[in-house]
């Protein structure tokens, strides 16, 4: 188990230099001269930098941050291989002045994130370059997490671990959801987390058949199903987990449903491994929740890459495509159970897929019975 003491720093030099590689190589591939990163997440991967408001240019020759005075300190402090350039992009023509000045004739694009009025303006204010939208150039690289991130993964893993085996254990009936996840999100703030993943979710009672309930002013009651969904932020990786518990007596149909979503969740993670689809390793939990009669009360997907964002490539759903998952791919299992007007069971890990299977990263407790 990872220490949360151990405080991982940012990437190095030498491996932002490898992602840079690494994406040169991909547009090289589609034939761009340069790339244009417009998304928070793929500019922080690529060059350490955690701002906003700022571009990134990459040519087969260097990588450029756009960004604006509020920035320009924190941007050299937290950047590498990277030239700074005080040439605020919100004002119009100055990110089309750094790519005439590159000599820059074919750009590629963020269609996923670019707002339409600054592709408007770089197509009219950059009349001999042409524009190409590519989708998910970064994101692909970003699912196989190197080194570097794995190390900070794991810390913001060992951190929720941490606040929930504590905190988990301090629950008390009449205690509301919203004051067990104030609770949860401070210990992990005390951790050193720079915050909470996501909001907390706490949901006890038929709030827990919501798959995304958010945590209300309801008290907690003895022997009701509670699903606590949580996560942390540190180094800007995000931790995913959820456990599901019950004060005092578990009934029979907890027992049951508990049961239920804890063989299809353990099935999934033996099965997960590099190769196979997302759609195949979505199918290890679902058959087994379909084959205990619950097929319709499992309406969300398996499990969703994470990172430098919450929900980010590849899925893990009946929805997803063919295309095989890969080593260093980081994906959450998270099968559920809900029921209408009695609640919901779901039981969340983090998993890294390797060529033989996967590793099991979240380590909190999975006994869902607490006895006050
Ligand atoms: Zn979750
Ligand atoms: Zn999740």
């Amino acid at each position: 188990m990872v220490a949360v003491a151990d405080k991982p720093q940012a990437a190095p030099l030498e491996t932002l230099a490898a992602r840079g590689a690494h994406l040169r190589a991909t547009i090289a591939a589609q034939n761009l001269d340069a790339f244009l990163v417009s998304k928070p997440p793929n500019a922080r991967y690529l060059t350490g930098f955690n701002g906003d408001d700022s571009y990134v240019l990459v040519t087969a020759v260097g990588m450029w941050l756009l960004t604006d005075a509020r920035f320009t300190l924190q941007a050299q402090r937290e950047t590498r291989g990277v030239t700074v350039v005080q040439n605020d992009p919100r004002v119009r023509g100055n990110i089309a002045q750094q790519v005439k000045d590159l000599a820059i004739r074919r750009l590629g694009f963020e269609a996923q994130h670019l707002v339409v009025s600054l592709y408007d303006d770089l197509h009219e204010d950059l009349p001999a370059v042409e524009l190409v939208a590519t989708r998910g150039l970064v994101e692909a690289q970003r699912a196989a997490k190197d080194p570097a991130e794995l190390v900070t993964l794991r810390h913001a893993i060992a951190i929720s671990d941490q606040a929930f085996n504590e905190v988990s254990a301090a629950i008390r009936p009449g205690m509301t959801e919203r004051q067990v996840a104030v609770m949860i999100e401070a210990r992990m703030i005390e951790l050193g987390a720079e915050g909470p993943a996501f909001p907390t979710i706490v949901a006890a009672g038929p709030n827990g058949a919501m798959a995304h309930a958010v945590a209300s002013d309801r008290p907690i009651r003895l022997g009701e199903p509670i699903v606590i969904d949580m996560g942390a932020r540190y180094g800007g990786y995000h931790s995913d987990m959820t456990r599901t518990l019950v004060l005092g007596e578990a009934d029979d149909r907890f027992r049951e449903i508990y049961d239920q979503v804890l063989r299809a969740h353990l099935a999934a993670e033996a099965g997960a491994k590099a190769g196979l689809s997302g759609k195949t390793i979505d199918a290890l939990a679902r058959d087994s929740i379909a084959a205990a009669g619950h097929g319709d009360h499992f309406g969300h997907g398996t499990g969703h890459g994470i990172g430098l964002e919450v929900h980010e490539p590849p899925s893990v759903s009946l929805r997803s495509d063919d295309t095989p998952l890969t080593a260093g791919n980081v994906i959450s299992i998270e099968p559920g159970i809900y029921l209408p007007d009695w609640g919901g069971v779901r039981i969340e890990d983090l998993i890294l897929l390797g060529p033989d299977g996967a590793e099991v990263l979240t380590q909190a407790t999975k006994q869902g019975f607490y006895n006050t």
